[in-house]
């Protein structure tokens, strides 16, 4: 039984998805990690619980998270709903994504195909036991599938009733451009991209890609806004054994040397000053483009979600602050 907390919509930001009718929490909870079978069941339900309670309404999930059986995410996902929370669907804007390699031979790897996408979202929505997903996206842009089939089979979902929106993720400006094309023949729904981006990851703002979802309207729900975990507390000393670099779960636990140590200890400085942690300022940050709709946040543990929702504190930076947080970045 979920009860859930009456004041949950009382100090979350809800930003418009581009220039959609559809609001996502300015803070999602993502579920790329920590949500497979070999995480423990109790510790997901109380991450979504909190994630709800706080006025979360997005969770971001794909076929292929919960590593290393691919879908337990969205299967741990589904008994969590079932567990008390079914009742509140209509208050949830749930989103999947099929893109990455999933199940075995040619139709499961890793592809753009209608083949693909339609098997997989069927998939999905049965992993989840919904009978519609809110947001359905192509993870990844697969170079050998022409975007027109990608495009087509989005579309085709929607007016499956499969899902109400489409999104594209990791697809850069050039490519985003012409889906808009196809998407604006067809009349799509496609209302966002999803990126990574943090203080220490530019590479929408050298693409200009932030200033095509401002200028054609479709939002940008951003990816490793805490640039995998570096922009939190947890690495100022060192690596700790129960972290994701300390497990060996990241693929970017390289970068953590001494340099990257001293520049996050300085970053943490100008978060104090601020009167925040530094994975509040780093989410803040992110949120300061006024291109973001909203920050995918990958938690281990509730307490984290709380601290990191303390974001939305303070979204103002001076000029000055801008300044020496981009010149850290580069250092
Ligand atoms: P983050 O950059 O937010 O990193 C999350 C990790 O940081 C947590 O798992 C936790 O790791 C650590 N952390 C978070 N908050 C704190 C805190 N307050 N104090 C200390 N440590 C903290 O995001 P992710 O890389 O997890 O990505 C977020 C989501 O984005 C994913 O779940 C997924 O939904 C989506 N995503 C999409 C991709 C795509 O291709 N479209 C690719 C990757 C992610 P620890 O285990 O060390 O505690």
């Amino acid at each position: 039984m979920f009860i859930p907390d009456d004041k949950r919509y009382d100090k979350m930001i809800y930003n418009r998805c581009g220039k959609s009718g559809l609001k996502l929490s300015a803070v999602s909870l993502g579920f790329w990690q920590n949500f497979s079978l070999k995480n423990n069941f109790e510790n997901m339900e109380r991450m979504v619980h909190t994630a709800f309670n706080s006025g979360i309404t997005h969770f971001d999930l794909a076929n292929n998270y919960g590593n290393p059986y691919n879908g337990s995410a969205e299967e741990n996902f589904g008994r969590i709903l079932d567990r008390g929370m079914r009742e509140f669907r209509d208050e949830m804007c749930i989103s999947t994504k099929a893109g990455y390699e999933m199940w075995a031979g040619p139709y499961g790897d890793r592809n753009g195909s209608r083949k693909y996408l339609t098997a997989s979202l069927d998939q999905s929505l049965k992993r989840m036991g919904l009978e519609y997903v809110d947001i359905f996206y192509h993870h990844v842009r697969d170079p050998e599938t022409p975007l027109e089939e990608t495009a087509l089979a989005l579309d085709n979902a929607v007016r499956q009733g499969k899902t109400l929106y489409v999104g594209i993720s990791n697809y850069n400006r050039a490519d985003t451009a012409e889906m808009l094309k196809i998407f604006r023949e067809l009349r799509t729904p496609f209302i966002i991209n999803q990126p990574s981006y943090s203080i220490l990851n530019r590479w929408i703002e050298d693409d200009k890609l932030d200033s095509l979802a401002l200028s054609e309207g479709f939002g940008i729900a951003v990816f490793s806004p805490l640039y995998q975990g570096f922009l939190t507390s947890k690495y100022l000393k060192g690596i700790p054994a129960d972290s994701r670099v300390g497990r060996g779960e990241t693929w970017i636990g390289n970068e953590l040397n001494d340099k990257m140590i001293e520049k996050l200890n300085k970053l943490n400085d100008i978060a104090a000053s601020r009167g925040q942690t530094l994975s509040q300022m780093a989410l803040s940050w992110v949120l300061h483009n006024k291109a973001v709709t909203t920050v995918l946040i990958g938690a281990s543990r509730p307490e984290q979600i709380t601290e990191n929702i303390g974001c939305l504190d303070r979204l103002d930076f001076t000029e000055a602050e801008l300044a020496e947080i981009d010149r850290l970045a580069k250092m």
